[in-house]
């Protein structure tokens, strides 16, 4: 089957939960190739522009493929840096998503660093809106989650329904290791964010990401000194 205007969320929650299965040991390309089979243009990449590994696969299989950023306002330079170079240097096309509210405006509505007293919030209207907005158009999209980042990643599927979008989810990379990323970028020449060489693990918005400390995984400077370890983009 491959997915039309008349397939139905039934169909596709099906399609990614057999696909879920049988591609397991299949390549990141492969799974790539399997979405461009199954919806041609219409599926999509999120980047939080900590590394280019995603949207160089992608654009591999789909050249133009639609790279989404969710630029909330709280970004460090280095990351806006990292979109602009993505944008310039990738055949991808890179769509910039901005909350309703800028940073100002929120502030006025909420008060000042609404993350510390009510992350949660800040992200439904920084992130979860957003991306619920930017991923209307398609039929699927992909992530670069991988099983490796945190314990609460340890059971991503390469492929999985997600019944909060309604789409299907693409995790090429679920089971790669840092080593496969890092051989991946040596290889391609690939830029990373330059944040990454200096002692941080994952990169959010910076009021809300910290170095690591020594033998911390990747994802503990997120939100670190509360029990927060995800956005909600993902669960
Ligand atoms: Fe707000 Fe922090 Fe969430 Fe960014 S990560 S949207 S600053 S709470």
């Amino acid at each position: 089957m491959s997915v039309d205007s008349q397939t139905s969320t039934d169909e596709l929650r099906l399609l990614a939960e057999r696909a879920g299965e049988q591609l397991e040991s299949a390549s990141a390309t492969e799974i790539l190739r399997w979405a461009v089979a199954q919806f041609g243009s219409d599926w999509c990449v999120a980047s939080s522009m900590a590394d280019t590994v995603l949207s160089h696969l992608a654009s591999e299989v789909l050249p133009g493929v639609d790279v989404i950023f969710l630029d909330t306002g709280y970004h460090f330079a280095e990351t806006i840096g990292m979109r602009d170079a993505v944008a310039a240097t990738l055949p991808v096309s890179v769509r910039t998503i901005l909350p309703l509210r800028t940073v100002a405006e929120q502030d006025a509505r909420f008060g000042p660093r609404l993350h510390q007293r009510d992350p949660d919030a800040c992200c439904a209207m920084r992130k979860v809106e957003p991306l619920n907005r930017a991923l209307m158009p398609y039929r699927a999209w992909a992530s670069g989650l991988r099983r490796a980042d945190s314990a609460g990643r340890a059971g991503t599927r390469v492929v999985e329904w997600d019944a909060k979008h309604g789409l299907v989810k693409l995790n090429p990379i679920a089971a790669w290791t840092d080593a496969d990323v890092q051989a991946y970028i040596d290889e391609h020449g690939l830029l990373v964010n330059p944040l990454l060489s200096e002692g941080y693990g994952s990169i959010g918005c910076a009021p809300c990401t910290r170095r690591l400390l020594p033998g911390e995984d990747a994802r503990a400077g997120r939100w670190a000194g509360t029990s927060r370890t995800e956005c909600g983009m993902h669960v």
